[in-house]
């Protein structure tokens, strides 16, 4: 355990009657990072939280706060401070008073709690609707005084299960912006759970990337994006062209890889997995397009166009290779714009070696 380590899982399972939920986690949280943990429906990112929030006892392993094992330790009698972010506000109490409820309730005095409560309005911008009620507030606002309700208490640890879910997708935008900022500011170490990539990339120090109870990786949304753990990761994210074949020497001293499509050169060192099968990943951002084949690139591949999407400023190309795997592109209209964009057209996809990241499971 390193000295910035706050929660440690070690062989952490979790099953429900003969269904295991969480297979094994073996990972740790650091002090003041914003971590988030992302995957799809069911893998067990709920269930991950609710067992460090002290609401499901693990089957087997450890969970240690601060060092010390919490299996069994309900939240409140913890040395640690942990508060579960909750968007469900009392709708009795207004604004002010659901802000100060955690407050009276750990028995600080009246002036105190006021003191306190007038600082967390202030900082989230609701000191306006103080004296309103639950249900005048817009779902921003609701999210406000959700936050600043968790926060005033100043526990260690906030732990946050897809908290902007049920906003719309500005208002997502900018909360993501006012969780991350606050998070800097604070120190306080933020566990927050989501199915969402963007959420997850834009707030958090390092992700967690769950599937079916198992982590498939863990890392910066940098490394996660650029160098996926496994071929998983890659498929979930959907940023890359994937390709599957068999590890043999390349031209540059690094490996090539050989599949069905052609022979592509990596630049990857695999001395001692050549002759293995690997998958290799190319992002749509690193894979470029031209109309005639690029005569000095290493890895060209012959693909047809299919289809194409724009969003903004960006374009995505679909393209079909031989025996119908997709391959995108994704770049800026200014890039495309000497490339005959036609369904259907005859065109060529490229990359660098170095581009190509070669997957590091067996
Ligand atoms: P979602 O994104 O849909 O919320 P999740 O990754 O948070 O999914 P969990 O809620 O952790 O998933 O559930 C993991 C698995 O464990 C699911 O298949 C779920 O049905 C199962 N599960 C969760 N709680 C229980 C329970 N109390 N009893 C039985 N099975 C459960």
């Amino acid at each position: 355990m390193s000295r910035d380590t706050l929660v440690s899982f070690d062989g952490v399972v979790k099953r429900f009657g003969s269904f295991v939920a969480v297979q094994k986690l073996d990972f740790e949280i650091r002090k003041g990072e914003f971590l988030a943990i992302m995957g799809s429906s069911g893998c067990g990112k709920t269930t991950t939280l609710r067992m460090l929030a002290g609401l499901e006892a693990p089957t087997e392993g450890v969970i240690k706060l601060s060092g010390k094992p919490i299996n069994d330790l309900p939240t409140w009698s913890r040395d640690t401070p942990m508060v579960w972010q909750s968007l469900a506000l009392f709708p009795f109490l207004n604004v002010r008073e659901n802000v100060e409820f955690a407050l009276k309730m750990r028995g600080v005095g009246k002036a105190e709690r006021r003191r306190r409560a007038e600082q967390w309005l202030d900082r989230m911008q609701i000191a306006e609707f103080a004296e309103r009620n639950i249900s005048q507030l817009s779902g921003g606002q609701r999210q406000r005084v959700a936050l600043a309700r968790s926060l005033v208490v100043e526990p260690e640890i906030l732990l946050l299960d897809e908290p902007l879910s049920a906003l719309d997708a500005a208002l997502k935008v900018r909360m993501q912006s006012v969780l991350k900022n606050l998070q800097r500011e604070t120190g306080i170490t933020f566990v927050y759970v989501t199915h969402s990539q963007s959420e997850a990339f834009s707030m958090a120090d390092r992700v967690v990337i769950m599937s079916r109870g198992v982590i498939e990786q863990i890392g910066t949304p940098q490394e996660i994006y650029r160098t996926p753990g496994t071929r998983f990761v890659a498929e979930f994210l959907g940023s890359s062209n994937i390709f599957q074949g068999r590890l043999v020497p390349g031209d540059g001293g690094g490996a090539a890889l050989d599949t069905p499509l052609g022979r592509f050169e990596t630049g990857a060192d695999a001395t001692a997995r050549l002759g293995t099968t690997a998958t290799m990943t190319v992002l749509d951002t690193k894979t470029h397009l031209a109309a005639a084949r690029p005569a000095h690139a290493r890895n060209v591949l012959p693909v047809r166009m299919i289809g194409e999407e724009f969003v903004g400023a960006t374009a995505t190309i679909y393209l079909e290779a031989a025996g119908g795997q997709e391959i995108r592109v994704q770049k800026g209209h200014d890039e495309l714009s000497d490339i005959p964009l036609e369904i259907g057209r005859e065109l060529f996809v490229y990359w660098e070696p170095g581009d190509a990241h070669v997957i590091s499971e067996a």
